[in-house]
C-alpha cells in the first residue's frame, strides 16, 4: 500500500549551508525523495548558498555524490538523480557581509512560497535574517526554517526569538525538531486520540509510570566542540526527549491543528516539576578498544560535560499526579535504541495467585532503529499444566501492518514539505523553545554550582550503574537497553 502524495504549489527553496553536512547528509535527498514522489512541481527551484565560490555544475556534482551516498535506494536511478541535480542552483553568499546577496536577490521572483534553510551554525541565524530583510527578500510568502540549537539557555533563546521576530511574524518561523517529523511520533497522537482504547486508562490512576529512551551508539565524532559546550542536557533532553514528552503526556487537542497542539505541549512543559539532584544522574563514556573517550574526543582532559542523562520527573498536573517519568538518553552506548514505553499498573486483584507472576500491560513505541509499536498482553501459557500467564507482543510494527511497499517517508521530507504547505504542528513556537529552556536552566546551574562531574561509564554499555539504581530503588527496570 502506498501513500497518497499530495500535491503542493511550485515554490523556491534556499539552503544556507547547501554544502555543509546536513544538507548532504538530510536536506537534500529528502528533497530528492519528494521530488521523486512528484512533490516538486515545476517551476519550483532549490538554490543552495554558501560562502565557497563555485559555479551552478560544481554544486549540482555535490548534490549528486551526497544522493549517492546518503538516498539509499531511490538514487540508484540515474535518471531521476540527474533530473533532480539540473533544478539545482547555487549562489556564493556570505551571512556576514553583503556578498552575493544582489546576486540571490536576482534569482528570486514574487509568486512562489520562498522558504530559507537555516542550515548553518546558530552564530549565523541573526545575521541571515537580517541580510535577508536588508535585500527585500522577506515577502507574505516567505519563510525560515530555523535548525537547532534554538539557544544556548533561556536568555539566549529568548534573544534569538526576539531577534527574529524583528524580520518575521511568528507564522513564518519553522523550528525544526525532526523526532517530531517521525512517523511514529504521528502515530503516536492517531493510537491516542483515535481510539477510544488507550485515552480512558491514560492517567496516573492506570499507568505506573512512563519511559522514554534515546541511546545512540556514536560518541561526539566531530562535533566535539560544539558537544562540549551543551552536553546530552542541553543537545537532546531540552529539545528532542521534552518533545516526545509532550506528546506522551499533553491533553488531547480541541483539533489536530498548529496552535491547539502547541498550545497543549507548552503546558505540559510547564507543568514540570523541579527535579531534585538526587534524581539526576549524568555520564561520561570511557574509552574501549579502538575508541577514544569522551574527554579526547573534546580535547579536554578535565570535562565536566555530559554524554550521559538519565533523570527521573513529575508532571504537576491532575492527569499524572504521582506518575514518574524517566527520561535517559546518552552517546557511544550498546546500543541504537530510541523508544517510549508506558507500563500500565497492575490488576487490582490476581484470580490466579501469586505463582501466576506479576504481569504488566506494557505499550512500546519504537522510534529507532525499526518504527513500530507494540501493546504487551498477558495471555496463558499455551498447553496443559493449569494456568500460567506469559505476556507477548501485539505487535503494530508498520512495515508488516501497511506491507512492503509502504511508503513512510524520512523526516526531513515530511517537514520540510510541511514548511512549504505552512503546517506548523510539527514545529515548535517561541514560547515552547522558552519554556523548555526555564526548565533546563536551574537543573544545569545546580550542578554547574555544586560541581558534579559526570559518572564514567564504559563505552557500549548501559550508561553508568546508577542510571540502573534511578529505577531500581523505585521497584522499576530500563525497558530497552538494560544493565
Ligand atoms: P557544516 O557541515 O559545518 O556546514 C556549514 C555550512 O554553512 C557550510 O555549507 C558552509 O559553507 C556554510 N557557511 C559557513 N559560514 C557561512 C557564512 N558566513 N555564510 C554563509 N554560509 C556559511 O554544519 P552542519 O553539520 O551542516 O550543521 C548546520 C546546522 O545544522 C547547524 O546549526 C547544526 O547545529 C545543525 N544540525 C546539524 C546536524 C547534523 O547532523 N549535521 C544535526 C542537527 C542539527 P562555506 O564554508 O562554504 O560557507
Amino acid at each position: 500500500m502506498v501513500s497518497r502524495t499530495i500535491p503542493v504549489d511550485a515554490f523556491d527553496l534556499i539552503i544556507f549551508g547547501g554544502t555543509g553536512d546536513l544538507a548532504r547528509r538530510k536536506i537534500l535527498p529528502a528533497l530528492f525523495k519528494r521530488f521523486c514522489a512528484g512533490q516538486m512541481p515545476a517551476p519550483s527551484r532549490l538554490i543552495g548558498a554558501a560562502r565557497a565560490e563555485m559555479s551552478a555544475a560544481d554544486y549540482r556534482e555535490i548534490a549528486r555524490a551526497a544522493l549517492l551516498e546518503f538516498a539509499g535506494e531511490a538514487a540508484l536511478d540515474d535518471a531521476s538523480v540527474t533530473e533532480f541535480c539540473q533544478t539545482l542552483e547555487y549562489v556564493a553568499v556570505d551571512a556576514r557581509d553583503g556578498r552575493g546577496w544582489d546576486d540571490l536577490s536576482a534569482m528570486l521572483t514574487d509568486g512562489p512560497v520562498r522558504a530559507f534553510y537555516y542550515s548553518v551554525g546558530p552564530g549565523l541565524f541573526s545575521d541571515l535574517s537580517a541580510r535577508l530583510h536588508k535585500h527585500g527578500l522577506v515577502n507574505a510568502e516567505t519563510r525560515i526554517v530555523v535548525e537547532k540549537p534554538f539557544g544556548h539557555d533561556l536568555d539566549s533563546a529568548r534573544g534569538l526569538n526576539r531577534e527574529l521576530a524583528q524580520h518575521f511574524d511568528e507564522s513564518q518561523i519553522y523550528r525544526i525538531d525532526h523526532y517530531l517529523g517521525k512517523e511514529t511520533v504521528q502515530n503516536l497522537m492517531a493510537v491516542r486520540f483515535g481510539n477510544m482504547l488507550f485515552e480512558p486508562l491514560w492517567n496516573a490512576q492506570y499507568i505506573d509510570h512512563i519511559q522514554i529512551t534515546v541511546a545512540e551508539t556514536v560518541g561526539v565524532g566531530g562535533r566535539g566542540e560544539y558537544y562540549e559546550n551543551a552536553g546530552a542536557m542541553r543537545d537532546m533532553m531540552q529539545n528532542h526527549l521534552m518533545q516526545l514528552l509532550c506528546l506522551i503526556a499533553m491533553e488531547p487537542p480541541a483539533m489536530f491543528e498548529p496552535d491547539a497542539v502547541r498550545d497543549e505541549k507548552l503546558k505540559v512543559i510547564r507543568a514540570l516539576d523541579v527535579v531534585q539532584p538526587h534524581h539526576i544522574v549524568r555520564g561520561q563514556y570511557t574509552a574501549a578498544d579502538g575508541y577514544s573517550s569522551y574527554r579526547e574526543d573534546v580535547g579536554n582532559p578535565r570535562s565536566k560535560t555530559e554524554s550521559f542523562i538519565a533523570l527521573k520527573c513529575h508532571l504537576n498536573n491532575w492527569r499524572w499526579a504521582g506518575t514518574p517519568f524517566y527520561l535517559r538518553t546518552g552517546k557511544r552506548l550498546k546500543e541504537r535504541d530510541s523508544e517510549i514505553t508506558v507500563v500500565f499498573k497492575d490488576t487490582p486483584h490476581s484470580i490466579f495467585g501469586p505463582e501466576a507472576g506479576r504481569h504488566r500491560n506494557e505499550l512500546t513505541i519504537q522510534l529507532q532503529p525499526d518504527e513500530g509499536i507494540t501493546l504487551g498482553v498477558t495471555i496463558k501459557e499455551p498447553g496443559p499444566g493449569g494456568m500460567r500467564l506469559i505476556d507477548v507482543p501485539l505487535d503494530m510494527s508498520f512495515a508488516e501492518a501497511l506491507g512492503p511497499d509502504a511508503d513512510t517517508p524520512d523526516a526531513y521530507e515530511r517537514l520540510i514539505m510541511d514548511v512549504i504547505r505552512g503546517n506548523q504542528t510539527l514545529f515548535m513556537r517561541n514560547d515552547e523553545v522558552e519554556a523548555a529552556w526555564a526548565w533546563t536552566d536551574p537543573i544545569i546551574r545546580g550542578w554547574e554550582a555544586r560541581g558534579d562531574a559526570p559518572k564514567p561509564y564504559d563505552s557500549f554499555s548501559a550508561g553508568p550503574d546508577d542510571a540502573a539504581l534511578l529505577m531500581r530503588r523505585d521497584g522499576r527496570e530500563w525497558r530497552g537497553i538494560t544493565h
